[in-house]
């Protein structure tokens, strides 16, 4: 497993694939595909047909040797593997999902469940162990003893799931997995995978040309004739929900996963060391924070430029400035009043973030408890602060995850939490998780 949050998983340089190279029906495939992939990301790969998608897909699962460029996965070159250590990853670090399940006619359920355990030689019971666990817990036990013939298209596919999850791999790689399956069995589908990705914080590769799939990642490469063309970071994930035989989309709020994963493991840092690694990804949160409406390019100007604020090598004021004056003096001319109450935010962050002492947490605690008190104006009891603080203190340890605080906060009061609404236990959330950020840098 690849636990280091900080180096991406997988790292493809260069990457060219040719096809037919030399004759007269050379086509070149991909071409000169760079792409970082961190661990416990959800990543969709999207295009029309023929842009390269499975091309890629199957060079990233070690199934096709391209003719140039690495593919280097948690620091091994893939392409250098002998045939042993080839085997030994598509064993162990790979599950496969493909449109077409690829069951074998012949085997029942359970048997081709076992099949990847077969490979690695464990015995027979510990195999039926395993894949009753998998079975059962996709909602597919009691077809077993069946044949694939004898399945709907969205059960095979969730057994095909089951047979790529049988050795446990980090990484599930899925080409078009619900192209073939109803809209529900796709909803099934895509939900399970959601779910490995979230709660078994698998990593997961995903090719579609649907973009109804795109919401259901966290990065999203867009390709066309062969190349990358726009990598999207996805901060906003949309779920589908089902309401009776009606699909809904509704909006689920996440956090960049390079902040999730930094977040989760800051314990293992040095401040100073989290600091230099949080700096874009905090000038980008401060941003998207406090700001909306405003077109992507003046957003990456004001994110460089509050990225040196943070750092220290430009003031609060020179940020000010770049926000406020006219184009033509090299400034983005914002509407005055939005300016205002930027930089107000800046400062009241910066000023909280002067007074956190990470070696007192509780007291570190109550200073924030106060300030979003203040902030959002909360009607709150002293008690209900004290208590407040005490969540607060918890996140501050890292001994709650953001959910988690999120929780504590929305769970009822006889549950042992603070009995908040979601709106308002949602923003303390994000307050808190700002002013952590920002602290780490300062
Ligand atoms: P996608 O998955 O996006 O539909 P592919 O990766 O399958 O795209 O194909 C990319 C390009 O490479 C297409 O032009 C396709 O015709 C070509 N191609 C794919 N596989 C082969 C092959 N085995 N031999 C020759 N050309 C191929």
């Amino acid at each position: 497993m690849d636990m280091e949050p900080t180096k991406p998983i997988i790292q493809v340089r260069g990457l060219n694939m040719v096809y037919n190279q030399g004759k007269p029906n050379e086509s070149k495939a991909l071409e000169d595909i760079s792409l970082d992939i961190y661990s416990r990301e959800y990543v969709i790969i999207f295009g029309p047909s023929g842009c390269g998608k499975s091309t890629l897909l199957y060079a990233l699962a070690g199934f096709q040797k391209p003719t140039s460029g690495e593919i280097v996965v948690s620091g091994q070159d893939i392409n250098l593997f002998g045939k042993k250590d080839r085997v030994e990853f598509h064993r162990r670090r790979i599950g496969m999902v493909f449109q077409s399940f690829f069951l074998i006619p012949t085997l029942r359920i359970m048997d081709n469940i076992c099949l990847p355990k077969v490979f690695i030689s464990e015995g027979n019971e510990e195999r039926e162990k395993r894949g009753k666990e998998v079975l059962q817990r996709f909602g597919i036990i009691e077809h077993a003893e069946k044949y694939p013939s004898e399945l709907s298209g969205g059960q095979k596919q969730r057994v095909a799931i089951a047979r790529a999850l049988m050795n446990n791999p980090d990484i599930i790689i899925a080409d078009e997995p619900v192209g073939n399956l109803d809209s529900k069995a796709s909803f099934n589908v895509m939900s399970i995978l959601r779910e490995l990705n979230e709660r078994d914080k698998k990593t997961i590769i995903l090719v579609t040309h649907d973009p109804s799939h795109l919401s259901f990642g966290n990065k999203v490469v867009h390709m066309s004739d062969g190349r990358i063309v726009k990598i999207e970071e996805v901060t906003e994930r949309k779920e589908m929900v089902l309401k009776g035989e009606e699909e809904v989309l509704v909006k689920k709020e996440i956090m960049a996963p390079e902040v999730q994963m930094l977040m989760r493991s800051f314990r293992n840092f040095s401040p100073s060391q989290l600091g230099m690694l949080l700096f874009p990804f905090k000038a980008q949160e401060f941003l998207s924070h406090i700001l909306f409406n405003v077109p992507e390019e003046q957003i990456i100007i004001a994110r460089n430029k509050l990225q040196e604020v943070i750092s220290g090598r430009v003031t609060v004021e020179q940020f000010e400035n770049l926000l406020d004056q006219e184009e033509k003096k090299g400034g983005l001319n914002w509407d005055r009043r939005i300016v205002k109450r930027i930089i107000g935010r800046l400062n009241g962050i910066l000023e909280i973030v002067k007074k956190m002492d990470t070696a007192q947490p509780e007291n570190t605690a109550m200073i924030i408890a106060r300030y979003i008190v203040d902030l959002l104006k909360l009607q709150l009891t002293e008690y209900q602060v004290i208590k407040l603080s005490n969540i607060i203190s918890l996140r501050i340890e890292n001994k709650l995850s953001i959910i988690e605080l999120r929780n504590a906060l929305d769970r009822p009061i006889l549950d042992k939490g603070m009995g908040l609404d979601k709106r308002t236990a949602n923003k303390i959330a994000r307050e808190v998780e700002i002013l952590m950020l920002a602290k780490f840098a300062t």
